[in-house]
């Protein structure tokens, strides 16, 4: 394939000898010139100098993907065999734990191809594709898994809709059809998984340490609400650890069902277990009003969301979120608070906390932090990839 050539401005130069990997529209002299998606791209300086090769994809803010910096090095199936093989070299101890069937097996630019990411759920493999531009090397990919790995089947989740959307089809690529759901485990927990029904297939992989967390060393008699439950996994942890009694609120309809059927994956008795329908905001205030405090609380919203009577980002209403935590929040109870917001990283979110807890008087203590896990590799050379934060919060007075 033949690559266009294309000049990144002198001011830009350093940041992507020195190993930036996004190319981003202010770089580039001439944005307008990038082709189509998919097509590759020779990044050179205004002096002619080469300085990488990548590929046009647009994607949030980014518009591509540097691939490499040696000018001899083709992009052909051979790259993307490389990389992705290299990449499942090093989830070998991930293959080899019985106890964990599902983890991320290739992670865009942390394993040197941004744009998709792959995942393995026992015997399957999903690709998420984030740009229209990397789901022009579909076939690269899938060649290359056909000759890296033995799979049941290969799904999709083409998220390349306007503003990062989902595109609704059947995510079925290749291999045998699943029946759905099929079950995976996560150090010996058992979850039901949809890998060809919408953009989630039941469980957010990154959150696997966090998880174990709860269950082995906060849950154990403990009275725990669990907020954004979706198909309720932090609540089936605790409820695993120990928890006294466990409360899950959600808005979506699925999480009743879906929450249900996770509990019952893993023979814990219901009675125990309130699943709630509704508006977290709206379950906020109810609890006040009657009264009701937890021990701990988890806080995993999405970065934004609509509901019908409002909206959620994580900039503008993550403070308050922690507070109307903070309030029904006992004494030397802990708050896990969480948020895969990529627009800020963990200093920030720490002064968010500071803040809340300050504007309610309370006295509290950082007592566990967590980021991605192993199987999610990072770029050093591109901070914003590390999104995930998580802190586990005392609430000393
Ligand atoms: N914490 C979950 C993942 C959360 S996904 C886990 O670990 O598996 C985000 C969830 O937030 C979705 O299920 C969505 O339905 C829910 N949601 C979004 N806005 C909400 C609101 N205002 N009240 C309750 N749930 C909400």
């Amino acid at each position: 394939m033949c690559e266009l050539v294309i000049t990144i401005k002198d001011a830009f130069r350093k940041k992507f000898q020195q190993g930036y990997p996004l190319i981003f529209e202010e770089a580039i002299r001439d944005p307008h010139d990038l082709g189509k998606e998919g097509s590759l791209l020779k990044l050179v300086g205004e002096n002619g100098a080469f300085i990488g090769k990548g590929f046009y994809g647009k994607q949030n803010k980014g518009l591509g993907w540097v691939l490499t910096h040696k000018e001899k090095e083709t992009i052909d199936q051979q790259f993307f065999e490389r990389k992705i093989s290299a990449a499942l070299n090093d989830r070998k101890p991930f293959f080899d734990d019985e106890d964990t069937t599902a983890f991320r097996v290739f992670n865009g630019e942390g394993d040197g191809i941004g744009g998709f990411t792959i995942d393995y759920y026992k015997d399957n493999y999903v690709i998420n594709w984030y740009s229209d531009g990397i789901f022009q090397f579909k076939e690269e990919v899938t060649q290359s898994l056909e000759k890296l790995v033995s799979y049941k089947g290969i799904y999709e989740k083409k998220r390349f809709n306007v503003g990062g959307k989902y595109v609704e089809d059947d995510d079925f690529v290749m291999g045998e059809r699943e029946e759905f759901p099929i079950i995976v485990k996560e150090n010996g927990v058992r979850f039901a998984v949809y890998l060809n029904d919408g953009p989630m297939t039941g469980i957010f992989l990154d959150q696997r340490e966090v998880r174990k967390t709860i269950r082995k060393s906060y849950a154990k008699g403990k009275k725990v609400l669990n907020t954004f439950s979706y198909t309720g996994a932090f609540s089936v942890c605790a409820a695993l650890g120990g928890a006294a009694h466990t409360t899950s609120v959600d808005l979506a309809n699925r999480s009743l069902p879906r929450t249900t059927e996770q509990f019952s994956m893993n023979n814990i008795e219901r009675e125990a277990h309130e699943i709630k329908v509704m508006d977290v905001f709206r379950y906020f205030k109810y609890a006040v009003k009657k009264g009701i405090s937890y021990e701990m609380i988890i806080l995993d919203p999405p970065s934004f969301a609509r509901s019908k009577k409002n909206t959620f980002s994580v900039p503008k209403d993550y403070k308050n979120l922690l507070k109307d935590a903070i309030a029904i929040t006992k004494r030397n109870g802990v708050i896990v608070a969480s948020t895969n917001y990529a627009g800020f990283g963990m200093t920030k979110f720490k002064e968010l906390v500071k803040k809340a807890f300050h504007e309610t008087g309370k006295q509290y203590r950082v007592i566990e932090e967590f980021s991605l896990p192993e199987d999610f590799k990072t770029n050093k050379d591109f901070p914003e990839g590390d999104y995930l934060k998580v802190l586990f919060i005392k609430k000393m007075n």
